[in-house]
């Protein structure tokens, strides 16, 4: 199965992906957190990225590419996965999409976890003071939900065009979209598994 998991920040996207991940035996691939393993090795990479996601600007494509080829490669030939953060944006997508259609290996669901603004800012206030993620702070957040929507809402029509987009109310307490997405793709896609 191969899944990929849209949602702003604030969403409870890692901690949903992880979930799914688990339930389904598939591979969990967050873009964010390889992207930070980087900064916090301090490799060269890391050290061209970290201005990025202290930010909450986009990493460029090229680096987001190479750094999540081989770990989505491995994993569609071991069962699937459920990415995490990527893509963020069409262009994204459809460089991902080329990639994939030499693989064999497209996405078969996007899944899109839809919280209200407001819910998303509080969540996230209480994140920044529990995590000391250093893009967890108000003017960081501010500018991540604007990206959000700016470039990655497109995305949105972009999977419906393609009938691939399900979305989820994240919303609701943790337990419960965990259940929905199960019984989502459980019962509607019940031919991926
Ligand atoms: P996340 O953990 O998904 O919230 O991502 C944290 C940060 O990593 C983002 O604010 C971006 O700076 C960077 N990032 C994660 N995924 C991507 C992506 N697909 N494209 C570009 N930048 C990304």
């Amino acid at each position: 199965m191969r899944l990929l998991l849209i949602g702003p920040p604030g969403s409870g996207k890692g901690t949903q992906a992880v979930r799914i991940g688990d339930h389904f035996g598939i591979a969990h691939i967050s873009s964010g957190e390889l992207l930070r393993q980087h900064v916090e090795q301090n490799t060269p990479l890391g050290r061209s990225i970290q201005a990025y996601l202290e930010s909450g600007d986009l990493v460029p494509d090229g680096i987001v590419m190479d750094v999540l080829r081989k770990p989505v490669e491995l994993a569609s030939r071991q069962g699937g996965y459920i990415l995490d953060g990527f893509p963020r944006t069409v262009a994204q997508a459809e460089a991902a999409y080329e990639v994939a259609k030499e693989l064999d290996a497209w996405v078969q669901v996007a899944l899109y976890l839809e919280v209200p603004r407001d819910e998303l800012i509080g969540r996230i206030r209480a994140r920044g003071r529990a995590s000391g993620r250093s893009d967890d702070t108000q003017a960081v957040l501010n500018h991540r939900l604007e990206v959000f929507d700016q470039l990655t809402v497109p995305l949105l029509d972009y999977y419906a065009k393609r009938e691939v987009l399900v979305t989820v109310d994240g919303s609701l307490p943790v337990d419960e979209v965990t259940a929905a997405v199960i019984d989502e793709l459980t019962r509607v896609r019940p031919a991926l598994r």
